[in-house]
């Protein structure tokens, strides 16, 4: 890239890093002509996909909408913010690495329900109580024994 300062097109890299847990490069540039020095961070462009929900809709997937969900299964649990931070970044990750462009709001629905079957049963019925929008009382009572059973 051109030169920050006097836009000369010949830079030499004198420093180059793994920053971020290794998922971005930092490089120190410097100038071949004026010898101002600058910094370039490289890292790979991953997109998080489109959501198509059970009405057909498209939408962005958003981390804050999905965190208010899961916050609302969670409330007054004995779950910490590190866990809950943790576990939604999880979520993300996996959805950047399928690669996928476009993602079943089912297929979402399952990771989460997992993801808080591991930390808590109380806050996994409660999801999957409004996810499945259990017909009855008897597939609540199923989902429950399955629990158990566990
Ligand atoms: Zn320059």
């Amino acid at each position: 890239m051109h030169c920050p300062f006097c836009k000369n097109k010949e830079t030499k890299v004198v420093d180059s890093r793994l920053v971020d847990h290794g998922s971005q490069v930092k490089r120190r540039r410097q100038c071949m002509k004026c010898d101002g020095r600058f910094t370039t961070f490289e890292s790979a462009e991953l997109f998080l996909p489109f959501i198509l929900k059970r009405n057909g809709n498209r939408e962005q997937f958003q981390i804050e909408k999905l965190k208010k969900g899961v916050l609302r299964s969670l409330e007054k649990r004995p779950v910490s913010t590190d866990v809950i931070e943790g576990m939604l970044a999880d979520i993300s990750f996996e959805l950047r690495v399928k690669g996928e462009r476009e993602i079943d709001s089912k297929f979402l629905g399952i990771l989460v329900m997992d993801a808080l079957k591991k930390i808590d049963h109380v806050a996994y019925i409660r999801f999957a109580s409004v996810y499945l929008s259990f017909e009855d009382i008897g597939e609540f009572i199923t989902e429950i024994n399955k629990l158990k059973s566990h």
